[in-house]
């Protein structure tokens, strides 16, 4: 039997039925209609927000919606948040449609094209300009139609975000405008008549040290003082990134954010004086949504094959690729994973969870330890929030999407 990571202290049973907000997670199938299905509770986006309020006081914070576009759930964040980060027209789409002022929206992501910039100039959302050649199109197309485009300067930091697991600053990116270069491109757009909303500095993903956070943060507040410095433009917004890390896997420990806030406000009481006014924000996705979503996935066969056991579910990689291994992740490991009804501890078994597409590498549990299931029976895989049905190839195979619900409580929204 192989380990799988921790199930997220939100969820309880109650007589061996597995809870999801105010009902079973087998009621919410029955309303839903079907599997597969994934629930997201916005209680437990509440929650997160409401800590990280409490360990980051003056902070402002954004969604990024790239973590999961489900429409009801970004409208529920919206009201929670101070802003939106958007890397797409359609993500933008989904914001605006969400009834967020597109002046709480920010655009970051390469190869953003003319009608895409047209789009959020238009609109008035802040556009992180990711070269010099974006900001050159962006300010030409402002005087075009008109309009006074709202630009900030994503940085490629010239420093990384140690143990993320997804690393997107230091050294050769395709991420953002490189540190040497920022101060000129900052200039430029204030003498082509652009609206400057500051800097955007992301170093990484998926961090559990809060060391290493708080390491990033303070070497991006000292770049953004130095290229303020070197431009001598105060910035009003500096966007210090993200990255904040959740526990998938066994011996994750989750993040202490009270210390990563404290050593922030520490920082910034000693920061720069050209920092002196600016609006400081953090972004996250996966630390506000992924530990409140739920992927259920009924199985449809048992099998034995050379004396393994094998139960095949409907669902598979094509709504939660991340489970299985194969997006961004290196060792193939265990996500949290559990029946929604628990009748007999005493009867754990060794089986392999493996979804119902045609290939070796959907395998959604490796030899982990589940009580005894029978067919129909449903398979719940945690951690399903954050970059599961958006993030995962739903053409391939051909098989139905997944049904997707954010709730609260006991109703969906
Ligand atoms: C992906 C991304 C995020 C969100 O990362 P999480 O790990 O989900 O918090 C934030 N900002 C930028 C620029 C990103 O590319």
């Amino acid at each position: 039997m192989k380990p799988s990571g921790p199930i997220p202290p939100d969820f309880v049973r109650r007589d061996g039925a597995l809870m999801i907000g105010g009902r079973s997670a087998d009621a919410w199938v029955d309303i839903a209609g079907d599997t597969p299905l994934f629930v997201y509770d916005s209680a437990i986006v509440r929650d997160r927000v409401a800590r990280f309020r409490a360990a980051f006081p003056g902070v402002s914070l954004h969604y990024a919606v790239k973590a999961n576009p489900h429409p009801p759930l970004v409208r529920a964040i919206g009201s929670l948040v101070d802003g939106i980060d958007v890397a797409s027209e359609g993500e933008a789409r989904i914001a605006l449609d969400a009834g967020v002022d597109a002046r709480h929206i920010s655009f970051a992501g390469p190869g953003k094209r003319d009608r895409e910039l047209a789009m959020a100039i238009e609109a008035g959302i802040t556009l992180n300009l990711e070269s010099a050649g974006e900001a050159d199109r962006a300010l030409a197309i402002g005087r075009g139609i008109g309009r006074t485009p709202r630009l900030a300067v994503r940085v490629n930091p010239d420093f990384e975000l140690k143990g993320s697991g997804m690393k997107m600053g230091g050294g050769a990116k395709p991420f953002g405008i490189d540190a040497d270069q920022a101060a000129a491109v900052v200039g430029r757009i204030v003498t082509g008549g652009g609206d400057y909303r500051g800097l955007h500095i992301f170093a990484g993903s998926q961090a559990l040290d809060p060391q290493a956070l708080i390491e990033a943060q303070a070497s991006a507040l000292r770049l953004a003082a130095r290229i303020s410095s070197e431009s001598r433009i105060a910035p009003p917004g500096v966007n210090l990134g993200g990255g904040f890390g959740i526990p998938y896997f066994a011996n994750d420990l989750p993040l202490d954010e009270r210390m990563v806030g404290d050593a922030l406000s520490a920082a910034l009481v000693l920061r720069d004086p050209i920092l002196g006014d600016t609006e400081f924000t953090i972004e996250l996705g996966r630390w506000l949504v992924g530990e409140a979503g739920v992927y259920l996935t009924r199985i449809v066969d048992r099998k034995m094959s050379h004396g393994e056991t094998f139960l095949v579910v409907d669902g598979g990689l094509h709504h939660q690729l991340a489970a299985s291994g194969n997006f961004g992740t290196v060792v193939r490991r265990n996500y949290p994973i559990s029946l929604t009804n628990i009748r007999d501890m005493t009867k754990v078994e060794d089986v392999s969870v493996v979804g119902c597409l045609c290939t070796p590498i959907d395998r959604l549990g490796d030899h982990v330890g589940l009580p005894e299931a029978a067919v129909g029976e449903v398979v719940a895989l945690f951690l399903a929030g954050a970059y599961g049905a958006s993030a995962s190839p739903q053409a391939f195979l051909g098989h139905p999407p997944p049904r997707e619900i954010t709730i609260d409580g006991t109703g969906i929204l």
